[in-house]
């Protein structure tokens, strides 16, 4: 049941997502791509495999240091409830939620939110979502923004209220506890990343729905990398 539960709701907002690109074309392209891998995978049922099972090589070393690592510290029990979607009420999901249990269970637990990268913090200065951090960043001169919402509660150390209040924060130091503030229940940790001008980014550069991102904590490469590579 819960495999045809996901389907439906990946096709529910797949489909979401057709309708707000909008043009049958688009939807054309699309089945035509899906009638020709069909008809590829009948021809050559396992060249992909086949490619697969040939590669024994590791995967590309990342090298230096990324812009973004993840919010949360490594060695937990970190999910990805949410990723960068078109709902099926219309609105964008600009962020990339991250429980600390099951996607399908319940009972998510709280989990230390951590930056992302170095910067200057400030908690509940701007709009946001029940409790939140945001960290300013610089990367060879452009602006960028990390944003850890529904939080349970802040770090001491961090100040509140003013965007003219800022308190500089290195990469892995302690924001505040994941918690439901904001979000009705749900207790998850929603992290965005917007520009200077104040758009949202994928941070995984993907804008794909959940099953296509890379769970947390995955040693494959580009995990934890975001942008900036
Ligand atoms: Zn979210």
């Amino acid at each position: 049941m819960l495999i045809y539960w996901r389907f439906f709701y990946v096709m529910r907002t797949y489909l979401s997502f057709l309708n707000k690109a909008g043009t049958k074309a688009q939807t054309g392209i699309i089945v035509a791509s899906l009638a020709f891998i069909v008809a590829a995978s009948a021809l050559f049922p396992s060249a992909g495999i086949t490619a697969f099972a040939g590669n024994t090589s590791a995967p590309p070393k990342q090298t230096g240091t990324p812009f973004l690592t993840l919010p949360f510290e490594a060695g937990s029990n970190m999910s990805m409830l949410s990723g960068w979607y078109y709902s099926s009420s219309g609105g964008l999901h600009n962020g990339i939620d991250y429980i600390n249990g099951g996607v399908n269970s319940r009972g998510w637990q709280t989990f230390p939110v951590i930056a992302s990268a170095d910067g200057l913090a400030c908690g509940n200065c701007s709009s946001r979502q029940g409790n939140a951090v945001w960290v300013q960043h610089k990367v060879d001169g452009a602006t960028y923004y990390t944003y850890y919402g529904h939080l349970a509660s802040i770090s001491k150390d961090i100040p509140l209220g003013a965007q003219s209040r800022t308190v500089a924060v290195k990469r892995g130091q302690f924001l505040g506890w994941a918690g439901d503030t904001g979000s009705r229940g749900a207790l998850h940790l929603h992290f965005a990343l917007y520009n200077a001008s104040s758009r949202a980014l994928d941070p995984y550069s993907l804008g794909k729905l959940r099953q296509h991102y890379p769970k947390p904590l995955d040693n494959s490469p580009g995990i934890g990398w975001f942008i900036g590579e």
